[in-house]
């Protein structure tokens, strides 16, 4: 029997989007296409692709069985001139923007039956939102998860003590993020890791 309600956060997921501005739409093109560790850069699992006449196809293993799987490309105009692509779901066929691994083949959220995790389950997206919270507060410049400690600057006219009192809660948040973040790439890896490579 089949587990449902698996969340999307625990899935490898293909994205049409980052896989075009990585220019893999281009006809011919192959290569490998791997997720990483946002914290550590680590690889987590890659796999082989190579794009033909609007065809994907992905070349990996799953519990030591090599497959080949080919996804259909679609493409629209886009407001401002250029193409957006879209996979079209093998099992659905409808025009999705993201698929994902399970099982070992490729289908949309809706065929995988895939959740978004509960509001419970899901404390990342809370403490993360308090933790950039107290960054905007502070006027910090950042784009991602973990601040470059020489860019944590006291905003002028700020009292010294309530500066220290804002950096003390935004590093334990910024703790508490690490390890729910670690422990759920943990989780991805001892799950995909030595299993999805090139054939
Ligand atoms: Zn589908």
């Amino acid at each position: 029997m089949q587990k449902t309600h698996e969340k999307v956060e625990d899935c490898l997921a293909l994205d049409s989007r980052s896989m075009a501005k990585s220019a893999v739409f281009e006809d011919g093109r192959q290569g490998t296409w791997g997720w990483h560790n946002t914290s550590t850069g680590e690889e987590v699992a890659k796999i082989g692709y190579s794009y033909h006449n609007q065809q994907l196809t992905l070349h990996y293993q799953f519990n030591k069985q090599p497959y080949h799987y080919s996804i259909n490309i679609e493409t629209t105009p886009c407001h401002y001139g250029g193409m957006r692509y879209w996979f079209t779901c093998p099992d659905c066929h409808k025009r999705v923007a993201k698929l994902y691994l399970r099982d070992s083949a490729f289908s949309c959220r809706i065929c995988q039956k895939l959740n978004y995790a509960t509001q419970q389950e899901n404390k990342l997206d809370g403490t993360r939102l308090v933790m950039c919270r107290i960054r905007n507060k502070l006027n910090w410049q950042y784009d991602n998860a973990w601040m470059k400690p020489y860019y944590k600057i006291r905003p002028k006219g700020m009292h010294q003590t309530t500066f220290n009192k804002l950096v003390d809660r935004h590093d334990q948040l910024e703790n508490k993020t690490n390890r729910y973040l670690m422990a759920s790439f943990k989780k991805l890896s001892d799950r995909y890791g030595a299993e999805l490579v090139r054939t």
